[in-house]
């Protein structure tokens, strides 16, 4: 049975209630009918209320930037997954090399924000990829090894049937250097292969985005690979024409 793709727009902290709104309005007017990816929108925080009400009844998924590793309580500044899903948030990035880089968010740390979603019901998006070092020092496989294990060890392979996986290769993010389609497939052929290890079933029906740069031109190339089912798109995503585009392209 083939994947469905799912193409996903992270919006940051960009925008403003207007801008957010209007953007959401742009993208469900410029949605076919008969679309065969799935599409969602991680807006910033402050304005899922309403673009979950610019979403009601309609099939674009709404999500959100990040998940707490916590239910509730004394842990100022995050955001829990029973919160999310009062507001209809079915998807959680969790894992963002901005999060880890800028915030460091260990692999750990990580884990634990994964499994919040997973008991909750709101599909992770589990970001993993090598900064432009490691892959210079030939370690891409073993950070994404390292990066895997941490949500493995902690949930079972078995979670990842609730799970999406992201390929964000960090030198490709927000650069405009994307991956050539060789590495996406190569990385994103790795991380099937060694999830298959562990449970063939689960490694067959994981949906693996690319994220990194991808736009309009480069979109239907990538999203042709064998084991590229889909993207999270972050600055492409801020234009209504643009994200709409590369939805069309996951079709
Ligand atoms: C991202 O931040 O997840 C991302 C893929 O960004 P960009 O598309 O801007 O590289």
């Amino acid at each position: 049975m083939p994947r469905r793709p799912l193409v996903v727009g992270n919006w940051k902290m960009n925008g403003t209630r207007a801008s957010s709104l209007k953007l959401i309005s742009e993208i469900l007017a410029g949605l076919p009918s008969d679309a065969r990816a799935d599409v969602g929108v991680c807006p910033s925080a402050v304005f899922i209320p309403e673009v979950a009400n610019a979403l009601q009844g309609k099939s674009v998924r709404l999500g959100s930037q990040n998940v707490a590793d916590q239910d509730q309580g004394a842990f100022t500044g995050e955001i829990s997954a029973p919160m999310l899903r009062e507001f209809g948030v079915s998807l959680a990035i969790v894992g963002h090399s901005e999060r880890r880089a800028i915030y460091g968010e260990t692999d750990a740390l990580v884990a634990a924000r994964y499994a919040k979603a997973i008991a909750h019901g709101v599909t992770p998006i589990l970001c993993v990829g090598e900064t432009l070092d490691e892959r210079e020092a030939n370690k891409t496989f073993s950070v994404i090894d390292t990066q895997l294990a941490a949500v493995i060890d902690l949930c079972g392979v078995e979670s990842l049937s609730q799970a999406v996986v992201a390929y964000e290769p960090v030198w490709a993010i927000g650069t405009g250097r994307t991956a050539t389609t060789e590495q996406a497939q190569e990385v994103h052929a790795y991380i099937r292969s060694k999830i298959a290890d562990l449970n063939a079933d689960v490694a067959s029906k994981l949906q693996i985005l690319y994220g990194g740069s991808m736009k309009p031109d480069n979109a239907a190339a990538l999203l042709s690979q064998p084991d590229v089912d889909g993207g999270l798109i972050g600055g492409a995503a801020l234009d209504a024409s643009s994200f709409l585009a590369i939805c069309l392209a996951a079709n």
